[in-house]
């Protein structure tokens, strides 16, 4: 099966087929270059030369009740992250405008647990007004919510809801073991049901197949999701995943190529992580498939200076949009 054809699938949008899926995932050394630049074709056909930048503020960090295995926060591990409760409006606010004029568009308020208690929820929705009065699109990723509470916080002009699957339903049990991967679906379900923007991806090189990654790709297409998420892991010493290596950026640029070959028409925003495996180039990332950066500092780890960022982008004949 050629890649050219799976290429013609995957720009109608059509899902691809069981055989399609094996034929990418085979894709070795000789023909990657092929699939990498099919993919970045795929990004071009869906968003021209735009390349959609978001940034985030970590509102409440450290100490959740969630052993997620690659994560600095949870209460679980040794990892030495920031700790703190939920900052103030004017502080979000603040990182908000700073963001903005770094060039971002998206702007996501992101808080630790598994959800937030409701005072916290409260001060969410005015975080979520007081962005969104800014002219950025508001965006929040607060752990698990349920339809209500999605439903007050679009009305206090949510724009996207974000919360990340993070891996395969087959390989989820061995990442985390305090929920169930069906309770992060049934979110990402109510959201996208609501008519949200919905962001939902999750990250790679935790030590998952190639056929987990087809899988867990395969499943976010299934909810229909509009923005994947792609993460790569940075091992944090006194993570669980401390000691896994880090993914090699062919590998990484092959996920890209893949998940844009599955979710054609989805934004893939390349998130955490770049920075271990790309260094600070962009052109690796935007010529796989990617067609979104986070740009500024990560969770818990720094992200590449956003001014090189953009200088990058301009380099690669794209434009922030
Ligand atoms: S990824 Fe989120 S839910 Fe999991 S431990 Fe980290 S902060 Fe908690």
């Amino acid at each position: 099966m050629s890649l050219a054809s799976i290429f013609s699938h995957a720009a109608e949008n059509r899902p691809l087929t069981a055989a399609e899926v094996r034929a990418l995932l085979d894709v070795g050394p000789e023909q990657l270059p092929e699939m990498l630049s099919l993919a970045r074709e795929l990004a071009r056909l869906a968003f021209g030369r735009t390349v959609s930048l978001c940034a985030i503020v970590n509102a409440k960090s450290g100490s959740c009740p969630e052993d997620c295995a690659f994560c600095a926060q949870s209460a679980h591990g040794r990892a030495d992250a920031p700790c703190y409760a939920l900052v103030d409006l004017e502080k979000v606010v603040e990182a908000a405008r700073q963001a903005r004029a770094a060039g971002a568009r998206r702007f996501s308020v992101v808080l630790s647990g598994t959800r937030p208690n409701p005072g916290e929820f409260a001060i969410l929705v005015d975080m979520v007004r007081a962005i969104s009065a800014l002219g950025l699109a508001a965006d929040t990723s607060p752990g698990i919510l349920d339809r209500e509470e999605l439903a007050a916080l679009q009305e206090a002009g949510l724009s996207g809801y974000h919360h990340n699957l993070e891996t395969a339903r087959s390989f989820f049990p061995q990442i985390c073991t305090t929920h169930a991967y069906d309770e992060d679906v049934a979110a990402v379900a109510a959201a996208r049901d609501l008519g949200l923007y919905v962001c939902s991806g999750g990250i790679f090189g935790l030590g998952e197949t190639w056929e987990q990654r087809a899988e867990f790709l395969l499943e976010l297409r299934a909810l229909g999701v509009d923005s994947v998420p792609v993460n790569f892991l940075n091992p944090i010493p006194g993570t669980p995943l401390e000691h896994r290596p880090v993914l090699d950026p062919s590998d990484a640029r092959k996920i890209l190529a893949l998940a844009r070959f599955i979710l054609p028409r989805a934004a893939i925003r390349v998130c955490g992580g770049r920075p271990r495996v790309f260094g600070n180039k962009v052109l690796p990332v935007l010529s796989s498939g990617a067609s979104g950066l986070m740009i500024g500092d990560y969770l818990t780890t720094p992200g590449a200076d956003p001014a090189r960022d953009l200088r990058e982008v301009a380099a690669a004949g794209l434009e922030p949009g």
